[in-house]
């Protein structure tokens, strides 16, 4: 298994400006060790980031605007901001593989697994894990580092990432003991 870590829009919009998810800020500390670990293990750690354009982001229609380029909004709250050598792809639809160069730099790193972690459950890392099922990627979602607006769409995104894209779901203290057991 070679995998990478990938932050689905750890956002200042989403965790505590415009659109944020409820109880979003618990996830904070859990991802912040999360990636220190993959870090440590030389997990290559890679955040997806909204970043709309005003007027033309069809996603605007539905959610108003948030996470607009260049904004504060649109950066990564600053307790999980990335560090020397990840990688940020940004993304203007919830599959953070859609019009981006996210399936290029994978394939690059010779990543076959993603660990998914971030928000929403059933909107960006749902579709996220469609699009990664669809290319060939194992994956693995830790359950208490992703958050939806509530619990029911929480569950509802990781029924349906177990069932559709064979996703092995997970928690925090399971990932850290599988999927990160040896250095290279
Ligand atoms: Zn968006």
């Amino acid at each position: 298994m070679k995998p990478a870590v990938l932050v689905i829009d750890m956002l200042n919009d989403f965790i505590k400006g415009s659109l944020k998810v409820p109880g979003a800020e618990e996830l904070v500390p859990k991802i912040r060790k999360l990636l220190e670990h993959a870090r440590n293990h030389h997990v290559p750690v890679i955040y997806a980031c909204d970043s709309h354009l005003p007027q033309v982001d069809r996603e605007l229609e539905a959610w108003g605007p948030h996470a607009l380029k260049g904004s504060w909004g649109a950066q990564v709250v600053e307790e999980l901001a990335p560090k020397k050598g990840d990688f940020i792809v940004e993304k203007r639809r919830y599959s953070a593989f859609y019009s981006t160069d996210l399936e290029l730099l994978l394939r690059e790193l010779n990543v076959d697994t993603l660990i998914l972690v971030g928000v929403a459950t059933d909107i960006c890392v749902q579709h996220t894990a469609a699009d990664a099922f669809y290319r060939g990627f194992k994956l693995i979602v830790v359950d208490d580092c992703t958050k939806a607006l509530s619990d029911e769409k929480h569950v509802k995104g990781i029924e349906v990432m177990k069932d559709l894209y064979k996703a092995e779901v997970v928690n925090l203290d399971e990932v850290l003991r599988k999927a990160f057991q040896k250095s290279p």
